[in-house]
Protein backbone atom coordinates (compact mmCIF):
# COMPACT_ATOMS: atom_id res chain seq x y z
CA UNK A 1 0.00 0.00 0.00
CA UNK A 2 1.22 3.45 -0.80
CA UNK A 3 -0.24 6.40 0.97
CA UNK A 4 0.46 9.82 -0.36
CA UNK A 5 -0.68 12.72 1.70
CA UNK A 6 -0.99 16.39 1.18
CA UNK A 7 1.45 16.36 -1.33
CA UNK A 8 3.11 19.97 -2.76
CA UNK A 9 5.28 20.71 -5.51
CA UNK A 10 5.97 24.29 -7.01
CA UNK A 11 8.75 24.53 -9.19
CA UNK A 12 11.41 27.86 -9.88
CA UNK A 13 9.00 28.82 -12.17
CA UNK A 14 5.70 29.27 -10.38
CA UNK A 15 4.28 26.22 -11.27
CA UNK A 16 2.10 24.40 -8.74
CA UNK A 17 2.36 20.93 -10.35
CA UNK A 18 1.22 18.66 -7.61
CA UNK A 19 -1.25 20.66 -5.70
CA UNK A 20 -2.52 18.96 -2.36
CA UNK A 21 -2.66 15.43 -3.88
CA UNK A 22 -3.89 12.55 -1.45
CA UNK A 23 -4.13 9.24 -2.61
CA UNK A 24 -4.00 5.41 -0.97
CA UNK A 25 -2.79 3.27 -3.80
CA UNK A 26 -3.45 -0.74 -2.96
CA UNK A 27 -1.27 -4.17 -4.59
CA UNK A 28 -2.50 -4.27 -8.85
CA UNK A 29 -2.83 -1.71 -11.19
CA UNK A 30 -3.07 2.02 -10.71
CA UNK A 31 -3.92 4.09 -13.38
CA UNK A 32 -3.15 7.66 -12.93
CA UNK A 33 -5.00 9.53 -16.03
CA UNK A 34 -4.78 13.23 -16.68
CA UNK A 35 -3.91 15.33 -19.95
CA UNK A 36 -0.34 16.50 -20.48
CA UNK A 37 0.45 19.11 -18.01
CA UNK A 38 -1.71 17.60 -15.25
CA UNK A 39 1.29 16.70 -13.04
CA UNK A 40 1.53 13.45 -13.55
CA UNK A 41 5.35 12.90 -14.28
CA UNK A 42 5.99 15.70 -11.21
CA UNK A 43 3.73 13.05 -9.03
CA UNK A 44 5.72 10.08 -9.71
CA UNK A 45 9.30 11.76 -9.84
CA UNK A 46 8.78 12.68 -6.61
CA UNK A 47 7.07 9.18 -5.68
CA UNK A 48 10.12 7.47 -6.95
CA UNK A 49 12.38 9.70 -4.61
CA UNK A 50 13.76 11.85 -7.88
CA UNK A 51 12.89 15.11 -6.72
CA UNK A 52 11.51 16.44 -3.29
CA UNK A 53 8.15 17.68 -2.64
CA UNK A 54 7.32 21.51 -0.68
CA UNK A 55 5.42 19.67 1.69
CA UNK A 56 3.47 16.32 2.55
CA UNK A 57 3.75 12.66 2.59
CA UNK A 58 4.59 9.33 1.35
CA UNK A 59 4.35 6.14 3.14
CA UNK A 60 5.15 3.01 1.37
CA UNK A 61 3.94 -0.16 3.33
CA UNK A 62 3.92 1.78 6.47
CA UNK A 63 7.51 3.35 6.10
CA UNK A 64 7.98 7.13 5.57
CA UNK A 65 9.36 7.06 1.56
CA UNK A 66 11.44 10.57 1.97
CA UNK A 67 12.85 9.52 5.37
CA UNK A 68 14.02 6.98 3.91
CA UNK A 69 15.05 7.33 0.29
CA UNK A 70 17.18 4.66 -0.16
CA UNK A 71 14.99 2.13 1.26
CA UNK A 72 12.33 2.79 -1.08
CA UNK A 73 14.57 2.72 -4.38
CA UNK A 74 15.85 -0.74 -3.30
CA UNK A 75 12.08 -1.98 -3.49
CA UNK A 76 11.34 0.40 -6.95
CA UNK A 77 11.16 -0.39 -10.28
CA UNK A 78 10.34 2.73 -12.23
CA UNK A 79 10.06 3.10 -16.27
CA UNK A 80 10.12 6.83 -17.18
CA UNK A 81 8.82 8.18 -19.97
CA UNK A 82 11.74 8.36 -22.39
CA UNK A 83 14.13 5.95 -21.01
CA UNK A 84 17.66 5.83 -23.01
CA UNK A 85 18.28 2.67 -24.41
CA UNK A 86 21.74 1.69 -26.00
CA UNK A 87 20.89 0.75 -29.59
CA UNK A 88 23.96 -1.96 -30.13
CA UNK A 89 23.96 -3.88 -27.15
CA UNK A 90 21.19 -6.77 -27.07
CA UNK A 91 18.54 -6.99 -24.45
CA UNK A 92 20.31 -10.48 -23.04
CA UNK A 93 23.76 -8.39 -22.14
CA UNK A 94 21.61 -5.29 -20.78
CA UNK A 95 19.46 -7.17 -18.39
CA UNK A 96 22.80 -8.90 -17.27
CA UNK A 97 24.83 -5.53 -16.97
CA UNK A 98 21.66 -3.88 -14.88
CA UNK A 99 21.33 -6.99 -12.59
CA UNK A 100 24.85 -6.83 -11.66
CA UNK A 101 24.65 -3.16 -10.87
CA UNK A 102 21.17 -3.95 -8.60
CA UNK A 103 23.95 -6.35 -6.67
CA UNK A 104 22.82 -9.72 -8.00
CA UNK A 105 25.94 -11.02 -8.05
CA UNK A 106 25.70 -14.64 -7.94
CA UNK A 107 26.07 -15.66 -11.28
CA UNK A 108 23.06 -18.45 -11.20
CA UNK A 109 20.82 -16.13 -9.43
CA UNK A 110 21.47 -13.21 -12.01
CA UNK A 111 21.02 -16.00 -15.20
CA UNK A 112 17.65 -17.21 -13.55
CA UNK A 113 16.32 -13.76 -12.84
CA UNK A 114 17.39 -12.31 -16.65
CA UNK A 115 16.65 -15.31 -18.36
CA UNK A 116 13.06 -15.81 -16.62
CA UNK A 117 12.33 -11.76 -17.61
CA UNK A 118 13.28 -12.52 -21.39
CA UNK A 119 10.49 -14.99 -20.83
CA UNK A 120 7.84 -13.22 -19.21
CA UNK A 121 8.06 -10.18 -21.63
CA UNK A 122 8.30 -12.17 -24.59
CA UNK A 123 11.68 -11.09 -25.47
CA UNK A 124 13.53 -14.15 -25.35
CA UNK A 125 13.51 -15.09 -29.37
CA UNK A 126 15.02 -11.26 -29.94
CA UNK A 127 17.35 -11.64 -26.59
CA UNK A 128 20.33 -11.61 -28.53
CA UNK A 129 19.17 -8.90 -31.19
CA UNK A 130 20.67 -4.61 -30.68
CA UNK A 131 17.60 -3.10 -28.84
CA UNK A 132 18.13 -0.42 -31.35
CA UNK A 133 16.03 -2.87 -33.93
CA UNK A 134 12.97 -3.40 -31.76
CA UNK A 135 9.75 -2.00 -32.39
CA UNK A 136 7.72 0.45 -30.25
CA UNK A 137 6.28 -2.71 -28.05
CA UNK A 138 9.10 -4.58 -27.52
CA UNK A 139 11.02 -1.65 -26.48
CA UNK A 140 8.75 -0.96 -23.94
CA UNK A 141 8.70 -4.79 -23.07
CA UNK A 142 12.45 -4.25 -22.32
CA UNK A 143 11.76 -1.54 -20.23
CA UNK A 144 9.36 -3.26 -18.18
CA UNK A 145 11.71 -6.42 -17.60
CA UNK A 146 14.47 -4.01 -16.71
CA UNK A 147 12.05 -2.28 -14.16
CA UNK A 148 11.73 -5.78 -12.61
CA UNK A 149 15.11 -6.52 -11.93
CA UNK A 150 15.59 -6.68 -8.29
CA UNK A 151 12.20 -8.38 -7.75
CA UNK A 152 10.47 -4.48 -7.11
CA UNK A 153 7.33 -4.17 -4.63
CA UNK A 154 6.04 -0.93 -6.58
CA UNK A 155 6.23 -0.16 -10.15
CA UNK A 156 5.85 3.25 -12.03
CA UNK A 157 5.45 3.11 -15.27
CA UNK A 158 5.18 6.88 -17.31
CA UNK A 159 3.27 7.21 -20.69
CA UNK A 160 3.93 3.61 -21.41
CA UNK A 161 1.78 3.27 -23.94
CA UNK A 162 2.57 6.52 -26.47
CA UNK A 163 3.34 5.64 -29.69
CA UNK A 164 2.11 1.67 -29.63
CA UNK A 165 -0.03 0.25 -32.30
CA UNK A 166 -3.26 -1.78 -30.87
CA UNK A 167 -1.62 -5.13 -30.66
CA UNK A 168 1.31 -4.12 -28.66
CA UNK A 169 -0.54 -1.71 -26.31
CA UNK A 170 -2.38 -4.83 -25.91
CA UNK A 171 -0.11 -6.57 -25.02
CA UNK A 172 2.17 -4.26 -22.92
CA UNK A 173 -1.13 -3.43 -20.93
CA UNK A 174 -1.78 -7.63 -20.26
CA UNK A 175 1.82 -7.55 -18.88
CA UNK A 176 1.37 -4.98 -16.49
CA UNK A 177 -2.11 -6.30 -15.47
CA UNK A 178 -0.26 -9.14 -14.58
CA UNK A 179 2.60 -7.91 -12.76
CA UNK A 180 -0.03 -5.85 -10.58
CA UNK A 181 -1.43 -9.24 -9.00
CA UNK A 182 0.92 -9.14 -6.29
CA UNK A 183 2.73 -5.91 -6.06
CA UNK A 184 1.81 -2.01 -6.59
CA UNK A 185 1.77 -0.99 -9.98
CA UNK A 186 1.50 2.75 -11.21
CA UNK A 187 0.32 3.21 -14.89
CA UNK A 188 0.45 7.10 -15.95
CA UNK A 189 -1.66 7.76 -19.08
CA UNK A 190 -3.45 10.45 -20.86
CA UNK A 191 -5.61 7.89 -22.50
CA UNK A 192 -8.69 7.13 -21.08
CA UNK A 193 -9.06 3.18 -22.62
CA UNK A 194 -5.35 2.38 -20.99
CA UNK A 195 -7.06 2.97 -17.43
CA UNK A 196 -11.01 1.59 -18.17
CA UNK A 197 -9.78 -1.43 -19.73
CA UNK A 198 -7.43 -3.19 -17.03
CA UNK A 199 -7.28 -0.55 -14.07
CA UNK A 200 -9.20 -1.71 -11.33
CA UNK A 201 -8.76 1.78 -9.56
CA UNK A 202 -7.86 4.53 -10.74
CA UNK A 203 -7.23 8.50 -10.14
CA UNK A 204 -7.61 10.97 -12.57
CA UNK A 205 -5.80 14.70 -12.12
CA UNK A 206 -5.64 17.71 -13.93
CA UNK A 207 -3.63 20.80 -13.13
CA UNK A 208 -1.82 19.29 -10.41
CA UNK A 209 -4.91 17.78 -7.84
CA UNK A 210 -6.81 14.49 -8.17
CA UNK A 211 -10.43 15.23 -9.77
CA UNK A 212 -12.18 11.82 -9.30
CA UNK A 213 -10.75 8.87 -8.10
CA UNK A 214 -11.92 5.14 -7.27
CA UNK A 215 -13.40 2.15 -9.87
CA UNK A 216 -12.59 3.29 -13.57
CA UNK A 217 -16.29 2.82 -15.02
CA UNK A 218 -18.13 4.51 -12.01
CA UNK A 219 -15.39 7.30 -11.33
CA UNK A 220 -16.26 8.21 -15.02
CA UNK A 221 -19.70 7.85 -15.32
CA UNK A 222 -19.92 10.19 -12.24
CA UNK A 223 -17.97 12.40 -13.85
P1 LIG B 1 13.15 22.56 -8.94
O1 LIG B 1 12.18 23.57 -8.46
O2 LIG B 1 12.74 21.14 -8.62
O3 LIG B 1 14.58 22.85 -8.59
P2 LIG B 1 13.53 23.74 -11.55
O4 LIG B 1 12.39 24.64 -11.89
O5 LIG B 1 14.77 24.37 -11.03
O6 LIG B 1 13.03 22.59 -10.55
O7 LIG B 1 13.89 22.89 -12.87
C1 LIG B 1 14.58 21.69 -12.81
C2 LIG B 1 14.94 21.27 -14.23
O8 LIG B 1 13.76 21.06 -15.05
C3 LIG B 1 15.76 22.30 -14.94
O9 LIG B 1 16.80 21.64 -15.65
C4 LIG B 1 14.79 22.96 -15.89
O10 LIG B 1 15.44 23.40 -17.07
C5 LIG B 1 13.83 21.85 -16.25
N1 LIG B 1 12.50 22.42 -16.63
C6 LIG B 1 12.13 23.71 -16.48
N2 LIG B 1 10.88 23.92 -16.92
C7 LIG B 1 10.41 22.74 -17.36
C8 LIG B 1 9.18 22.29 -17.90
N3 LIG B 1 8.15 23.11 -18.13
N4 LIG B 1 9.05 20.97 -18.19
C9 LIG B 1 10.08 20.14 -17.96
N5 LIG B 1 11.27 20.50 -17.46
C10 LIG B 1 11.45 21.79 -17.16
P1 LIG C 1 2.43 15.45 -17.09
O1 LIG C 1 3.39 14.35 -16.76
O2 LIG C 1 1.04 15.16 -16.64
O3 LIG C 1 2.49 15.88 -18.52
P2 LIG C 1 4.29 17.19 -15.69
O4 LIG C 1 4.44 16.74 -14.29
O5 LIG C 1 5.35 16.86 -16.65
O6 LIG C 1 2.85 16.74 -16.24
O7 LIG C 1 4.12 18.78 -15.71
C1 LIG C 1 3.21 19.47 -14.85
C2 LIG C 1 3.46 20.97 -15.00
O8 LIG C 1 4.71 21.29 -14.42
C3 LIG C 1 3.53 21.45 -16.43
O9 LIG C 1 3.01 22.75 -16.45
C4 LIG C 1 5.02 21.44 -16.74
O10 LIG C 1 5.35 22.37 -17.74
C5 LIG C 1 5.60 21.84 -15.40
N1 LIG C 1 6.93 21.26 -15.14
C6 LIG C 1 7.28 19.96 -15.18
N2 LIG C 1 8.55 19.78 -14.79
C7 LIG C 1 9.01 21.01 -14.50
C8 LIG C 1 10.27 21.50 -14.04
N3 LIG C 1 11.27 20.69 -13.77
N4 LIG C 1 10.38 22.81 -13.86
C9 LIG C 1 9.35 23.65 -14.09
N5 LIG C 1 8.14 23.26 -14.52
C10 LIG C 1 7.98 21.95 -14.72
Amino acid sequence: MLSIKHLNKTYANGVHATNDISLEIPTGLFGLLGPNGAGKSSLMRTIATLQDPDSGSIHFNGVDVLKDKAGLRRQLGYLPQDFGIYPKVSALELLNHFAILKGVTDRGERKEMVEGLLHQTNLWEARKRGVGSYSGGMRQRFGIAQALLGAPKLIIVDEPTAGLDPDERNRFLNLLARIGEQVVVILSTHIVEDVTDLCPRMAMIGKGKVLIEGEPRTAIEAM
